[in-house]
């Protein structure tokens, strides 16, 4: 890396500064009631860099919930518990179709596209309730993501989950659609229970880039720190994010920014710049495709002026 602490810290704030004065904000999402309450204002952005150092500009404390970003860790998890054989109840292609379609699903004999998409981060979950009870295995999710962040006060959000179970109706068609298949083992109530309380995650942008790193520096925290995953593992969720972390906007958004990323509907994206940085930004109005407005902005600029594409 060739940037010095105080050229990220600029970028970082000249990208909040920008936020501040740009207009368009997106829409906040509002199919889950408790998401309809964020305020579009808010923009915040995390980089934490191989040495563990964390630098932040904007409302990079406050927690909200991460939403699809959690499909990263489910997926890490998944494949930790169920090996390769994921991958013949989901498939690895990008969907060009919204995060929520039900329409590929029926063309495709109920085998999700991929497993970022809302179908395929369902049959992700199911996976692991094949080892865990769902009590058990949301403690497993739950205490993977603190010992990724090394931060034992995440926690999940109970009033968005309750707001999700009460309104998820669409996630409830997608995983009845996917039992009728027999792409769904447990049953559609506590996969879907399992689903919406992992989305319901709440983290700020400090403590997901915190938890992002195993996927920058492959697969372990940092240098000094631990393995978390196999690189092998963390160099292939990385490379689904790049195809697929953003739905329908997932090649628009390579072309803008050019580095694996995972966003979310609360307005949160979790980036990957291989072997420098994790960085997570958040601001939750939502451009057409369910993703961060400001958030990929800031990411675009941060990216550019730091010259951490990937390409
Ligand atoms: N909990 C949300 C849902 O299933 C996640 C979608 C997203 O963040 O893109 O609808």
């Amino acid at each position: 890396m060739s940037q010095s602490l105080d050229e990220i810290k600029s970028a970082l704030q000249r990208a909040i500064e920008r936020a501040e004065q740009t207009k368009e904000r997106g829409k906040v999402a509002a199919y889950i009631p408790e998401l309809a309450k964020a305020d579009p204002q808010k923009a915040g952005i995390a980089v934490t860099l191989a040495n563990g150092e964390t630098i932040s500009a904007g409302d990079c404390n406050q927690q909200t919930t991460i939403q699809s970003v959690s499909k990263v860790f489910t997926l890490a998890l998944a494949l930790g518990t169920v090996g390769d054989r994921l991958w013949s109840r989901v498939g690895r292609e990008p969907s060009g179709s919204a995060f929520d379609s039900i329409l590929q699903l029926e063309h495709e004999n109920g085998v999700p596209r991929n497993p970022f998409v809302n179908a395929g981060a369902i049959v992700v979950t199911d996976s692991i309730l094949t080892s865990y009870q769902p009590k058990e295995a949301l403690a497993q999710i739950v205490s993977f993501v603190r010992a990724l962040a090394e931060d034992e006060t995440i926690h999940i959000d109970k009033a968005v989950a309750m707001s999700e179970t009460q309104t998820g109706h669409r996630n409830r068609a997608l995983a009845h659609y996917l039992a009728s298949h027999g792409n769904l083992r447990d049953e559609v109530d506590l996969t879907l229970g399992v689903y919406f309380h992992q989305c319901a995650l709440s983290m700020s942008c400090v403590q997901l880039s915190r938890a992002g790193r195993f996927l920058a520096f492959g697969g372990g925290l940092g240098p000094q720190n631990g393995q978390m995953v196999s690189a092998k593992r963390a160099k292939r969720i990385a490379a689904i994010m790049l195809t697929c972390g953003h739905y329908d906007g997932s090649g628009d958004f390579a072309y803008r920014v050019g580095v694996p990323a995972k966003s979310g509907v609360s307005g949160m994206i979790l980036a990957v710049v291989p072997h420098i940085a994790s960085i997570a930004v958040w601001s939750p109005g939502l451009n057409k495709h369910g993703n961060s407005l400001i958030g990929t902005q800031m990411l675009e600029q941060v990216v550019n002026e730091l010259d951490w594409s990937i390409f």
